[in-house]
């Protein structure tokens, strides 16, 4: 990847010059919509800057006056101001409750058109998001899906490909949207589908008609994270066994780590006060692990969020379980 980015510098200097409409496209950029098309089994993908500018370009193009966006309760704050920039009507249904969803669905037979987002994976507390139920109600109603799996690629599914892959309903989410700036390690954020879905994305999204385009590096090395997640399954087998080692040994400590499904492992602590002391301590025992308090989560729900990466060895994930222990016992979390 770093190889990636040098050649392009070397090739097309360090800017991009433009928006990507009107001379900010190089090569490197289409070659990564197409090869990230062809990893996500789409048709067709647009990148965007970031994964905030996918969510806030796209989402209030997608619905009107007279239409409904639909929305869980948890959703990330990028989904929420897409909502917010948009003229339709909102609802909220109960963190990942599809029985809540058709209950919001019943009450919205008024609207034209229905649009449900949901995140993929929930940064906060590493639940996954009932993709195939939400896909299921949204044909039965007639309503559009978007999917914001910036937690679930390189995560999820065959290769990494994401949450339509380890839910098997590829080509059911109209929106799948994600962003490289998580598991692949750059920066960068996209929305796949189908091209008449790219190319209504790419006329109407303000964040990208009129924002600069990544230089050529970028979309370089985007692409070559893609490479190195298909071709070297390695990554991905240690990720997940990574996640399984550190997650039973928080178990057998006696810890409270929620209902995480994937890397993203929260340490409860409850108290935002005590989840920073635990953090601080963490921190003289050389173990680097941020807290959550609130306002980014409930009062009472503060925590330390671990996520575990490819790049730990089995040492790295004792010394750091032999620390949690420790500060654990001294703060009586456990
Ligand atoms: C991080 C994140 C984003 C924003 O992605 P960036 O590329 O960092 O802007 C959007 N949605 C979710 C769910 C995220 O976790």
């Amino acid at each position: 990847m770093k190889r990636a980015a040098i050649d392009a510098v070397e090739k097309y200097g360090v800017g991009s010059g433009s928006v990507r409409a009107i001379a900010g496209t190089m090569s490197p950029h289409v070659e990564l919509e197409k090869s990230l098309a062809s990893f996500k089994h789409t048709e067709a993908s647009l990148v965007y800057a970031t994964g905030f500018a996918a969510n806030s370009g796209l989402i209030p193009q997608l619905a009107a006056d007279g239409d409904v966006i639909i929305s869980d309760e948890l959703n990330h704050g990028s989904i929420i101001d897409g909502v917010r920039l948009s003229r339709a009507e909102r609802a909220v249904y109960k963190h990942c409750d599809a029985e809540d969803l058709r209950r919001v669905l019943n009450e919205s037979r008024k609207y034209n058109h229905v649009l449900v987002v949901t995140d993929g994976v929930f940064s906060m507390d590493g639940d996954i998001a009932p993709a195939d139920r939400i896909v299921e109600l949204a044909e039965e109603y007639g309503a559009l899906t978007y999917i914001d799996d910036a937690h679930g690629d390189g995560v999820l599914g065959e290769s990494g490909r994401g949450i339509s892959s380890h839910f098997h309903i590829e080509g059911r989410v109209d929106v799948e949207m994600g962003t490289f700036s998580k598991a692949f390690g750059v920066v960068g954020g996209y929305v796949a589908g189908s091209l008449d879905l790219v190319n209504f994305a790419l006329n109407k999204s303000r964040t990208w008609l009129l924002s600069a385009s990544h230089p050529a590096s970028v979309a370089a090395s985007c692409k070559a994270s893609l490479e190195v997640v298909t071709s070297e399954p390695v990554h991905l087998n240690r990720l997940w066994d990574n996640t399984r080692y550190f997650k039973e040994g928080l178990r057998k400590l006696g810890f409270d780590i929620g209902s995480s499904e994937t890397p993203i492992t929260p340490v409860m602590v409850g108290d935002s006060s005590k989840a920073r002391k635990m953090s601080e301590s963490l921190f003289d025992e050389n173990v680097f692990a941020l807290p959550i308090v609130y306002p980014m989560v409930a009062r009472d729900r503060a925590r330390i969020r671990t996520i575990m990466n490819a790049g730990q060895s089995k040492y790295d994930l004792d010394y750091a379980l032999e620390a949690f222990g420790k500060v654990g016992k001294s703060l009586r979390i456990i």
